[in-house]
């Protein structure tokens, strides 16, 4: 059973007491190292569990963060600004929730204010926080479009993900260079073609 948790731990996992310990998760790691065919104990591999558990912190840290808090600070002295806002090639790593391998791709992200708008970094914020957790690609492409239709009330969310899967490129039918495109419209983009031809235009994609 663990120690207490930090709060952000916490949750990761609602009941923090069936949460393994980090000594388990290492246990773990030695096992698939075993089961591969190596021995854990020879010098190369005497820290790879530690290793492993230390890469996994990082690349699942977004089930510690809750993206509808990250954009809950949001502005509305924008001038009357009602014009489109986009981020485009935001660069993510994330991990596929079948295999636990690689998915490197770029995502670009844009919305039409209504009221409110929200730090521009705070869009790359959300797709780092969905990338940090084990996905497919057309879930995270659904909640970064959902996160901020919910958090900004805007006229409309455009976002395009862009991604190569390693579980595809590297195993399975292994063909390299592919990648895959996911989309999600919301409001105006949905619904406005020229919204929508505008904003591919913008983000480089027509
Ligand atoms: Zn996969």
């Amino acid at each position: 059973m663990n120690a207490i948790q930090p709060v952000a731990e916490a949750e990761i996992l609602k009941d923090a007491d069936q949460r393994p310990s980090r000594e388990d998760a290492e246990a773990a790691v030695r096992t698939l190292l075993r089961w591969a065919g190596d021995d854990p104990d020879r010098e190369g591999l005497i820290d790879t569990p530690d290793r492993v558990v230390r890469s996994y912190e990082e690349f699942f840290a977004g089930y510690a963060q809750d993206p509808t808090e990250m954009l809950a600070r949001t502005f509305e002295e924008t001038e009357g600004y009602d014009e489109m806002v986009l981020l485009r090639d935001i660069s993510f790593e994330s991990h596929c929730e079948h295999h636990m391998v690689p998915i490197v791709g770029t995502a670009h992200v844009a919305y039409l204010p209504k009221n409110r708008v929200v730090g521009i970094s705070k869009l790359a914020r959300v797709v780092e926080i969905y990338a940090k957790r084990l996905q497919i690609q057309e879930k995270m492409t659904a909640q970064i479009a959902d996160a901020i239709q919910d958090a900004l009330d805007p006229q409309g969310v455009a976002v395009v993900v862009n991604a190569q899967h390693q579980c595809m490129t590297t195993r399975g039918i292994k063909k390299a260079g592919v990648s895959m495109v996911t989309t999600r419209f919301l409001g105006a983009f949905k619904d406005d073609l020229a919204t929508r031809q505008q904003f591919m235009a913008l983000a480089g994609l027509s």
